[in-house]
């Protein structure tokens, strides 16, 4: 793309300079259905009128304020998204690995109060869980359970970090002894391919964790705020984390992370454990609320799940050989692609080739991987069945052609 942007992202042969809903236009005038949204960040679509109008009008009020003194924009979100989530109290930061970090930080401290408490063997280890994702800097890399995430160049990693494979019942048995602080998982993993996870697991595996006195962290920064058709994915789960992380979507597209506590998770930090210049930044707060007003009319994540299984049903129909797998929740949708003799070989080419492909009125369709072989799709949540159709049109030819 630019050779003055540091070179570690592979870029893509194009360059956007607007959106409108569920349509991205690029500086040549071409038109495209996205279903990436960011990567789960544009819930609310591109250019929303709420969202637009909540961000102008706190640019004319403050953008910042020391975290030394609150804002009234920041109240208003805390309140509004503890109310929402039955969470008692949240930090503010500004992505998904810093909402992490507070995390890990959080749970640490739980387990050193604790053996200070009991006299018992140092608390520090976290339960972590096979294929996860938690994010880029050093701490959430050694969280993320995959070995490419883990090369020798950026050695050495923080250790008291252990995964266990998701839906294995007998590791539950074993893994949390009086060492373990927390236990830390996706309620849908996304970076690691979009897996689900057995309810009745992680139902088990919390509540082992919480009887051996660990603490539970759910990563919700990509699948909460409405993305699988609940405010939180572990709502749909039947689970009560004690830690619950969220940042992507959380502000509609503006950057944001929150780490959000309840009971004695909550009462953990004290001043001086953690802060973040800019976390808080009325600027996003101001987009979060405006992301939960959203989310909290009526119908809205009942479409998320509808349209969900509308998209599923659809491409499970077409009976594509190489296509394979057709899975998710809401709108968090994966399939892989095990190549044929004529169609993509992989969910990279299935990436480039349909961004290259036009259909349906429009000249092509953003969708994101999650590894080699998964295509993945994660679309604003308002998209409509227009767009929809029109996306699944252009990915139909890709595939078929
Ligand atoms: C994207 C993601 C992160 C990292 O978020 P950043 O904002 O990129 O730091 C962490 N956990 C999960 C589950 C994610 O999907």
């Amino acid at each position: 793309m630019s050779g003055k942007i540091m070179n570690n992202l592979g870029s893509l042969p194009v360059v956007f300079a607007r959106g409108d809903g569920a349509v991205l236009t690029d500086t040549e005038g071409k038109t495209y259905i996205d279903f990436v949204s960011g990567i789960g960040v544009n819930c609310l679509g591109h250019n929303h009128p709420a969202l637009v109008k909540a961000l102008t009008d706190q640019i004319h009020k403050q953008i910042h304020i020391s975290n030394y003194y609150n804002s009234d924009t920041g109240l208003a979100f805390a309140d509004a998204l503890l109310a929402a989530t039955g969470m008692d109290r949240v930090f503010f930061g500004n992505s998904g690995a810093e909402a992490n970090e507070a995390a890990i930080k959080l749970a640490r401290k739980a387990g050193w109060l604790a053996s200070e408490q009991s006299g018992g063997p140092e608390r520090k280890n976290i339960v972590t869980v096979k294929k996860s994702f938690h994010g880029r800097t050093i701490a959430t890399l050694a969280a993320t359970a995959q070995d490419k995430f883990h090369p020798d160049s950026f050695a050495p990693y923080p250790d008291g970090f252990t995964a266990i494979d998701a839906n294995d019942f007998a590791a539950l048995e074993t893994c949390f002894d009086e060492t373990v602080c927390a236990f830390m998982f996706e309620c849908v993993q996304g970076e690691g391919g979009v897996n689900l996870l057995d309810p009745a697991w992680i139902q088990a595996a919390c509540a082992a964790a919480k009887k051996a006195g660990a603490l539970v962290i759910a990563d919700e920064v990509q699948t909460g705020m409405g993305r699988t058709g609940t405010l939180l994915a572990c709502d749909a789960l039947g689970i009560a984390p004690d830690v619950v992380t969220l940042a992507k979507g959380i502000a509609g597209g503006v950057p944001f992370g929150a780490c959000l506590a309840k009971g004695r998770a909550a009462e953990v930090f004290v001043p001086g454990d953690h802060q973040s210049t800019f976390g808080g930044n009325p600027l996003a707060c101001a987009a979060g609320l405006v992301v939960l007003a959203e989310l909290s009319k009526k119908g809205f994540l009942a479409q998320v799940t509808e349209n969900g299984a509308y998209i599923r049903d659809k491409i499970a129909g077409w009976k594509i050989p190489g296509l394979t797998g057709i899975r998710g929740k809401g709108l968090m949708i994966g399939f892989d692609i095990t190549g044929t003799a004529s169609g993509p070989a992989s969910a990279g080419e299935v990436q480039k080739a349909c961004l290259e492909t036009g259909g349906a009125g429009f000249d092509g369709l953003c969708v994101s991987t999650a590894g080699p072989r998964t295509v993945r799709f994660l679309p604003p949540l308002i998209i409509g069945r227009k767009e929809i159709d029109a996306g699944l049109e252009i990915l139909y030819t890709v595939l078929t052609r």
